[in-house]
């Protein structure tokens, strides 16, 4: 039996390693300077005025719904085929989740189902750019009156760029995520980016209990505890510094994939003139559990892609969703890393074309 294959390997090590030892050293475990570092890093990669760190990519779409105002009575467009922490965030201020089709084959929102589900009470379109795939943004800003706010589930987004705009700065706030099967990782961590300096004060004060610091401690509206420690944003700067490496490796990965495989099974690619994330390398194919059962036996690790959201019990009986429906039983996640060495590419095209 052969070396199993990891679904996913974050890259990190001794320059990660030095990092959190100088915190630990510090003293200053969290809100010290790696935060305003981290931000400021962001910013950078991102083209925005500003990027507020938080615990996890749902913290991000969480507090990008609070700082809109979304509550009851608001809806929010969101599409069926994506990881449920999108919805799970409208949901939780107590606004609706509408449910829109994507295109079974790029996995991202159609703008024509965005403008179909467009109504009085939509506040936002939460528009999720898949697995890194950028949204064909100025189709889906023509669909959408300029009233209803644009916000980026670019939570597997960062590094990618929509005809050469980079993710995240696409929508009024961007939400990224550093969970350790994205580009960029801190073990479990997020950030909003953004232009607007109010929301980003807004995603400050929230994160920290609503506490507003430059104005006599008053709390105007109840927070949370969404903070990132400083121990994580050390984890997270080396990374960052060598983002464009890290991306490059990743756009190397996917074309041995490619190369092998795009006669066999529909691969993943982005729009002409769009540069792909990669933050997984998602294949589709009809006999979809079969393969993935064969792979696993043989050691290597697959995984489906995401969730139809109106599988599950938090959102059934929202509407029928055919392409979401084709996506979620086609799709096929094969291990994917910036590490991933063109011979395991090998033995995993090798594995599939024997169960396809
Ligand atoms: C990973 C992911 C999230 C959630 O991020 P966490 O950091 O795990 O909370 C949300 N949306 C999408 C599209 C994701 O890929």
């Amino acid at each position: 039996m052969s070396e199993p294959i990891r679904l996913a390997r974050p890259d990190v090590g001794e320059a990660e390693l030095a990092a959190v030892a100088a915190v630990v050293a510090s003293g200053m475990l969290t809100m010290g300077p790696k935060v305003g570092e981290l931000e400021r890093a962001l910013a950078g990669a991102c083209g925005t005025a500003d990027a507020v760190v938080v615990s996890s990519g749902t913290a991000a779409l969480h507090l990008a719904m609070m700082a809109l105002g979304v509550g009851p009575g608001d809806e929010v467009i969101v599409p069926a085929y994506t990881f449920p922490a999108t919805a799970n965030a409208v949901e939780l201020c107590g606004a609706r989740a509408v449910l829109v089709d994507v295109d079974p084959d790029t996995f991202d929102l159609e703008p024509a189902h965005v403008a179909a589900a467009l109504g009085e009470r939509t506040k936002a379109v939460l528009a999720v750019h898949l697995f890194g795939r950028p949204v064909d943004w100025e189709a889906l800003r023509a669909a959408v009156p300029q009233e209803v706010a644009l916000v980026e589930d670019a939570a597997g987004a960062l590094g990618a760029r929509y005809r050469g705009r980079p993710c995240g700065s696409l929508g009024v706030m961007g939400c990224l995520s550093f969970h350790p099967r994205k580009i960029v990782t801190t073990g479990e961590g997020g950030a909003v980016t953004t232009d607007e300096p109010e929301l980003a004060d807004a995603i400050r004060r929230l994160r920290h209990h609503g506490i507003v610091s430059h104005g006599g401690f008053d709390i105007p509206q109840p927070g949370l505890n969404y903070r990132l420690p400083d121990l994580l944003c050390a984890v997270g700067i080396p990374q960052l510094e060598r983002l464009e490496r890290l991306l490059a490796a990743r756009e190397r990965v996917a074309g041995w994939y490619t190369e092998r495989l795009e006669q066999l099974v529909l691969t993943p690619s982005a729009a002409e003139g769009d540069r792909h994330g990669w933050q997984a390398y998602v294949v589709q194919l009809d006999r979809r559990d079969e393969a993935l059962e064969a792979l696993r036996a043989e050691g290597i690790e697959v995984q489906i892609g995401t969730y139809a959201l109106h599988r599950l019990g938090a959102y059934r009986d929202r509407g029928a969703f055919p392409g979401a429906d084709r996506a979620f039983a086609r799709a096929l996640a094969l291990p994917f890393s910036t590490t991933t060495t063109e011979s395991e590419c090998d033995r995993v095209a090798e594995a599939l074309a024997r169960h396809v």
